[in-house]
């Protein structure tokens, strides 16, 4: 197909729940991508912050072939090694005791909700079922998801959602004490707010968050489907700040370009989704725990990759900030930890974006439109960041004009 067919089908065929950038993409290797013309792009958007290990990484692509060879499907009524595989590694490498596997981040968030009600429902005897969570959070678009994402635009034309949510200002800890009531379940938090524009929490925040949660004795839901899989530096972004939450939930760069999610949490928790109270078809599919297990073994391996995503992520952060003193009148703020950048702009970012993509690099938006968001893959090199940077220096010297 043409280019130009491609984009007439989608808008024929597809409900319009995307704004596309009009470009057909088709391979994809490392930190590169190329559309049905063969024009070349620099990925620093990842499928956001999905493609950690790059485009089509070699274990990968591997492992999920003799995977499909071998079993596709089954159902959660058997067992199967992929599964037992990846949770294995998953518990050895966290807080958690138990995990529970699904699809993407909006399930793993909506089961991490109900996990906690259950779970307090059956210490307390009574049903508690009020949650705090951040404004400008994200945590998805189901109804429950949606109802503790903390963005007005989101919730619009779909009330009512769930009673009982209660938005408090991110990095505020004392709204969080002042919002729980005897009713509270759980407080639900993204360590960096990623979508809501890289909301980076003052050092100790997750610490007292933690203190309030375990004094009023309510679960620490931690939305880690973005900040997690080596995003930040670490392999879990709550390892920054010396906590440990009570759930965790996962998704994005978990199979490597793959769908798949997981809701992590301790064994006494885990114990109150007993048999027939949670389930999901196709959650730790074969397939994408294959993908998921050589994901983490290559992240995982010396720890190699988690030490260069902190050195490059230096490397990108200094370059970026010498375009900062270079264009004072565009960009206001950088913040970033580990390949999770945003670049806070004075004006709208999405001519940058469309300029940015003219000349060969994708990057994101986050936060109200004025945020640029690079979430590249763990792999990208400096000479790629080299030419990231300089693409994005064109992108905002044409802007001034
Ligand atoms: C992307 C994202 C989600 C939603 O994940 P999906 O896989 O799109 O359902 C939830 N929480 C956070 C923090 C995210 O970044």
């Amino acid at each position: 197909m043409e280019a130009k067919e491609v984009i007439e089908l989608s808008e024929k065929y597809l409900i319009p729940t995307y704004k596309r950038f009009p470009v057909v993409l088709r391979k994809g290797r490392g930190v590169r991508v190329w559309d049905i013309n063969g024009k070349e792009y620099i990925d620093c958007l990842a499928g956001i912050a999905v493609n950690v290990l790059g485009h089509c990484p070699r274990k990968v692509v591997l492992e999920v072939q003799k995977q499909v060879q071998r079993l596709i499907h089954v159902s959660n009524l058997y067992y199967t090694e992929p599964q037992v595989k990846l949770a294995k590694i998953l518990i050895e490498n966290s807080f958690a005791d138990r995990v529970f596997f699904c699809n993407s981040g909006t399930e793993a968030n909506e089961g991490a909700l109900k996990l906690s009600r259950i779970y307090m429902k059956n210490k307390f005897g009574e049903q508690r079922h009020e949650f705090i969570a951040a404004e400008n959070s994200f945590h998805g678009r189901s109804f429950g998801s949606l109802s503790v994402t903390g963005q007005e635009k989101y919730h619009h034309g779909f009330e009512p959602l769930l009673p009982g949510v209660k938005f408090v200002p991110f990095n505020d800890v004392e709204a969080i004490e002042k919002a729980i009531t005897d009713k509270t379940c759980a407080v639900i938090l993204e360590p960096i707010q990623a979508e809501g524009g890289v909301n980076i929490p003052d050092k100790n925040y997750l610490k007292e968050v933690r203190e309030i949660c375990d004094k009023y004795k309510i679960l620490l839901i931690l939305d880690e489907v973005q900040t997690g899989i080596g995003r930040t530096g670490k392999l879990f972004a709550y390892e920054h700040f010396g906590i440990e939450p009570d759930i965790m939930t996962l998704a994005k760069g978990l199979g490597g370009g793959l769908p798949i999610g997981a809701i992590l949490t301790k064994e006494e928790i885990a114990q109150a989704f007993a048999p027939k109270t949670h389930a999901s078809t196709f959650g730790g599919n074969p397939v994408a725990c294959a993908a998921a297990v050589a994901t983490l073994e290559t992240i995982l391996e010396d720890g190699y990759l988690l030490d260069y995503c902190q050195r490059i992520s230096k490397y990108f952060m200094k370059k970026l900030n010498g375009l900062k003193e270079k264009y004072p009148e565009i960009i206001k703020e950088i913040r970033g930890i580990g390949l999770l950048i945003g670049i806070e702009l004075t004006d709208s970012g999405v001519p940058i974006v469309e300029k940015c993509l003219e000349k060969g690099l994708l990057i994101g938006l986050a936060g109200d439109g004025s945020v640029i968001r690079f979430t590249p893959p763990l792999i990208i090199e400096k000479d790629d960041v080299d030419e990231a940077v300089s693409i994005f220096d064109k992108a905002l010297k044409e802007a001034i004009k």
